[in-house]
């Protein structure tokens, strides 16, 4: 298991020998000791990237394409290995990591066919004579801050494009969850990626590290996957240099299940996007609002379905549901459980912590959730599902919109007309129609309002490590 920064191609201990602990959140148990950034660590992992910046950009598109495909196939072959270590230090079931490692492997795949595909333009200027020519150059150095409830994936949509593109990387992943981006760091060496391409810090002393690095005119790129608030503080910081930023913030999803709904999909669908990753996705359905008409079955259905899923510790063959990330995670999660039944909801089904040990959360289905409820404001993150009935289509699209938030939507219909007009009203940046998850490398992820702006996947991905050049050619 690898412990260590990763700077220059190198692993080394922090500059002062201090540690970050690791736990199981479904024991509180110690899992690891990996070592806790300094200041001056950070600076350094900033200056490999910006050495090896030059010569990286300068490898052939189709090398570097090679390499991420090398990376995909390695990836996929330790799949196990993997999966047991995210499961480990985040929760999750393997059923659900190996899923994520499938997905954070795609995410290579998808990007060494991209590289070879970057193009400009030529074109003749409308007045004639001068000659336009477009390029597209890698933007340079990026700092990278990804989260702990997908520690595979939110660091491959980022490093597959920035390496298809050419950009060296400076990663700072989540304190709770830093071994599978160690053990993938290791993988990309092993893969051929040269020194200082990549380097990864861990660090508790978080603020005080990045916010040099997001200050220095050394990084061009910052690209951050985390909460709203976090998102917010370092824009503000990027801007003292204007910083070309990708931000992927939370979400609160509306799922909308309309009276002409095929009801079996909609639950089918009801339980993915509420359930994956135990609740704790920026993508996972925060209301469920349904045509009056079905209410009563569908949320019956779902409680039923939610009620009968197996908790225990990821790592145990037949668990569903993992724990939550930490106790003020869980804490969280039951008290804006009780906010909504202090105000009038309904507890269909579960509503309480479970077990003695870990952070674990019975599935909860909570029916007339009136509109004052905390848990339609906030990200619930955690697997709590609230339902709230609409009259007409009209209502239903004011009450969905009706955040700060936009990254995802999900709606079930089988009328194609409301389809495409419902897709079109939703102030989302990704809508699910008759599904209940969007995720998928072609596609290009993102958010709108509070969720962020930038995309990740799809032929829009590598566009945000990548800088416009224009050329005026005089004929
Ligand atoms: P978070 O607290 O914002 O942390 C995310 C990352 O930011 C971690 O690496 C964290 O490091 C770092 N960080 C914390 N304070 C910082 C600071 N002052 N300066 C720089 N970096 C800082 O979010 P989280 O609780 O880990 O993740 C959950 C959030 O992520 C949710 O809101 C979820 O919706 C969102 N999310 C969004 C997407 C998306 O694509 N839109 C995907 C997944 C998750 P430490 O761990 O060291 O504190």
């Amino acid at each position: 298991m690898k412990t260590g920064l990763f700077i220059d191609g190198v692993w080394r201990e922090s500059g002062d020998n201090r540690v970050v602990t690791v736990e199981n959140p479904a024991t509180g148990a110690v899992l690891a000791q990996v070592a806790d950034a300094t200041v001056a660590d950070g600076d350094a992992a900033l200056a490999a990237a910006s050495r090896a910046q030059r010569q990286w950009a300068a490898v052939d598109p189709r090398a570097r394409g090679e390499l991420l495909r090398t990376a995909f196939e390695l990836l996929t072959a330790r799949t196990d290995e993997f999966a047991t270590l995210m499961s480990l230090e985040m929760g999750k079931s393997l059923a659900e990591a190996r899923g994520e490692v499938a997905y954070g492997a795609e995410f290579f795949r998808w990007f060494a066919e991209e590289a070879v595909r970057v193009a400009g333009r030529w074109a003749a200027a409308p007045s004639g004579g001068t000659r336009l020519l477009t390029m597209r150059q890698p933007v340079g150095p990026t700092l990278m801050i990804t989260p702990w409830n997908f520690p595979l994936a939110m660091g491959t949509r980022k490093i597959g494009a920035a390496v298809a593109a050419g950009c060296t990387m400076v990663v700072k992943p989540a304190s709770q969850t830093p071994l599978t981006m160690l053990a993938l760091a290791d993988l990309l060496a092993e893969a051929g990626l040269p020194p200082g391409v990549l380097n990864v810090i861990t660090t508790t002393r978080t603020a005080q590290v990045v916010e040099p690095l997001v200050r220095d005119p050394r990084t061009r790129k910052l690209t951050f996957t985390g909460s709203t608030p976090i998102g917010r503080l370092l824009v503000e910081q990027s801007a003292e240099q204007l910083l070309r930023v990708s931000m992927e913030l939370g979400g609160n999803a509306p799922f909308l299940v309309f009276e002409d709904a095929d009801l079996d999909a909609a639950v089918d669908g009801a339980l993915l996007a509420k359930m994956r990753n135990i609740g704790q996705a920026c993508t996972a359905a925060n209301r469920f609002l349904v045509h009056e008409s079905i209410a009563d079955a569908f949320t019956a259905r779902l409680a039923e379905r939610m009620s009968a899923l197996v908790v225990g510790p990821g790592t145990e063959p037949g668990t569903e549901v993992g724990p939550l990330i930490d106790a003020a995670a869980r804490d969280k999660v039951g008290e804006l459980v009780d906010d909504a039944i202090g105000r009038g909801a309904r507890l269909v089904a579960g509503g309480k912590p479970v077990g003695e040990a870990g952070y674990f959360f019975a599935p909860t289905v909570l029916a007339d959730v009136p509109a004052d409820a905390r848990l339609l404001r906030e990200e619930i993150f955690g697997p709590v599902a609230p339902v709230r009935t609409f009259a007409t289509e009209e209502q239903a699209l004011a009450e969905a919109n009706d955040t700060e938030y936009g990254l995802v939507a999900y709606v079930f219909t089988k009328d194609l007309s409301r389809a495409v007009r419902v897709s079109e009203a939703l102030e989302f940046g990704m809508v699910g129609i008759n599904q209940g998850v969007v995720s998928n490398p072609a596609a290009p992820f993102g958010g709108m309002k509070a969720s962020g702006f930038g995309r990740e996947g799809g032929v829009e991905g590598i566009d945000e490590y990548l800088e416009t050049k224009y050329v005026g050619l005089a004929l």
